[in-house]
């Protein structure tokens, strides 16, 4: 079992056109401070950042957020937050976010959402952090992105232990257990480098 103090959560700016999804932000921001976990994210009161951010703070939680200064000057950012981190660049905020935190939640998003993501799983794959990363499939959201992770390790691509390392599950409880107790292994990620 793993020790959790913050989680960085990955979401869209944008609210998504369900209500479902802004329900799911509410649930897992306040599955969180009820968890005693400090919430860390992009810093965006907009879309499902912004909602996250609120219910986390009206359970009672902390939240920091990390964001770059023109984003700020485009008056994005949450104004609210527990504390706030304007960096200079988007790369200098994902490098903090991840420093910040114990393990990664990806909520739907946008291709803004799947770069962080994508970017924490090769870090993991590297063996450049032990960080847990996990998604809340909600209503099914990455069922497709699920089958082509399949695909990528069926055509030699993406490792299957690597693949396993994202996990997935329906609900924000379900998705800490996860966090939690889920097994990061590192297996070296080229072929014909395994003696190394
Ligand atoms: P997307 O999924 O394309 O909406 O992008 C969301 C991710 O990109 C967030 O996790 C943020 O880190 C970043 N991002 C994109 N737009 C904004 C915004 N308006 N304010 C703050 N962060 C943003």
């Amino acid at each position: 079992m793993r020790t959790l103090r913050s989680v960085c959560v990955f979401c869209g700016s944008s609210p998504g056109l369900h209500p479902l999804y802004g329900e799911a932000a509410d649930a897992l921001g306040i599955a969180l401070a009820k968890a005693g976990l400090r919430l860390v994210y992009g810093g965006g009161k907009v879309g499902l950042m912004g909602r996250i951010a609120d219910a986390a703070l009206a359970a009672g939680g902390a939240v920091v957020g990390v964001i770059p200064r023109f984003l700020m000057d485009l008056e994005v950012g949450h104004l609210g937050l527990t504390e706030m981190h304007i960096v200079s660049s988007m790369h200098e905020r994902k490098a903090m976010m991840a420093q910040l935190s114990d393990a990664f939640a990806v909520l739907p998003g946008g291709i803004g959402t799947l770069e962080e993501m994508f970017e924490i799983l090769t870090w993991g794959q590297l063996g450049l952090h032990p960080k847990p990363c996990g998604i809340l499939n909600v209503s099914g959201y990455y069922n497709r992105l699920s089958g082509f992770l399949d695909h990528m390790v069926d055509e030699g691509f993406l490792k299957t232990s690597h693949r396993n390392a994202l996990q997935s599950a329906n609900t924000p409880e379900d998705l800490l257990t996860a966090l939690k107790t889920a097994p990061v292994e590192h297996e070296i990620k080229w072929v014909g480098l395994d003696h190394v």
